[in-house]
């Protein structure tokens, strides 16, 4: 039999180069749609590499009609809190439209199974401990509003035109494939992880910790981490919710463990045996205190079982990455 093809928009980027990896090994084809914008060809390794952009439909309709494929995956996004308060405009622009050209092209090729990769942003600054699918989302960035718009997109295009799509709210991605072939860059990198690991490394100066003022134990902000290798499980276990034909749902995707900036810092020495060359600035606009997943939904309702998210696996994974293969830049 054919392998089912997964249309897979950002595949050459972190999250998505690992759901290619998986959906490969098992059984599917992923066909990663991708400007390179922010990817990397190498990360594209498991299936071929359909270059274009989100914003050009007329592409995107040409790769759905020469793959037929049986679901989309939509990792493809601006991702960076801080730049989505600099430069909004391009958040709502860039995200959002793309998003609608691809849902669109999506329902016009009669493909109508689509895992979205949203955001616990969308949530905002909530006084609550832990947050769950039915906190009230109230977003304070442009990346967290891009997002939700998309999720009320659709939201309407379900009612409209029975597209089936599963909505994955990620807390804060980490780690690096298990096997090290497959990791995170961005340029310029923004993210906690990798940053600590190239100051460790000597690839930059100091990583900037921004705010210490918080209402937390320690003063930084907290998160919740989970590892990617756990994140595109869930992703695998979602396409397969829709291909079984059980419906749209929300999940949100956290292990349900906050721990403080200063907390990775910590687990970070300790794991690299190295010190991390960090200095203290303000906060960065549009982050939040706190953002942890109070969810067990992915757990019940799929059977995902994180087994990798520990502070000291993501980041033990993350640096044997960023040690050795990496990518060029
Ligand atoms: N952070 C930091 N210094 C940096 C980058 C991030 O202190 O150079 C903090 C940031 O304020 C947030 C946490 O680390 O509290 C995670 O930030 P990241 O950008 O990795 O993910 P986000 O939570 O914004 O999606």
């Amino acid at each position: 039999m054919k392998d089912q093809t997964v249309f897979v928009s950002g595949g050459a980027g972190y999250i998505g180069s690992h759901a290619c990896k998986l959906l490969r090994s098992q059984g599917f084809l992923p066909v990663t749609f991708d400007n390179l914008s922010t990817g990397w060809r190498e990360a594209v390794k498991y299936g071929p590499l359909e270059e274009g952009d989100l914003m050009d439909r007329a592409r995107v309709d040409a790769v759905f009609k020469e793959y037929a494929p049986v679901a989309v995956m939509h990792f493809a996004a601006l991702s960076q809190v801080g730049e989505s308060m600099e430069v909004p405009g391009k958040y709502w622009r860039e995200n959002v439209l793309g998003a609608l050209n691809l849902i669109e092209a999506s329902v016009d090729a009669g493909c109508r199974n689509f895992v979205f990769s949203s955001t616990c942003a969308t949530y905002g600054d909530k006084d609550e401990e832990t947050l769950t699918e039915d906190t009230p989302q109230q977003p304070i960035n442009a990346y967290g509003g891009s997002k939700l718009a998309i999720e009320g997109i659709l939201r309407d295009f379900s009612a409209r035109y029975a597209l089936d799509h599963v909505i994955f709210r990620y807390f804060n991605v980490a780690g690096a494939d298990p096997e090290a072939e497959i990791g995170e860059f961005h340029q310029p990198e923004t993210h906690l992880v990798p940053l600590m690991l190239e100051a460790i490394a000597g690839k930059r100066p100091a990583l900037t910790v921004f705010g210490t003022d918080y209402d937390t134990p320690d003063g930084t902000c907290i998160r919740d981490y989970v590892h990617v290798q756990d994140l595109v499980e869930a992703h695998v276990l979602g396409l397969k919710w829709l291909l079984d034909g059980k419906g749209s749902r929300v999940f949100n995707l956290g292990t349900g463990s906050g721990f403080s900036v200063k907390q990775v810092l910590d687990a970070c020495r300790q794991v690299t045996g190295k010190d991390v060359p960090h200095d203290i600035g303000p906060r960065r606009a549009g982050d939040c205190t706190r953002l942890v997943s109070g969810s067990v939904r992915a757990e019940t309702d799929l059977g995902w079982s994180p087994k990798r998210s520990t502070l000291d696996q993501m980041i033990a994974d993350a640096w044997r990455w960023h040690s050795g293969p990496g990518y060029r830049a």
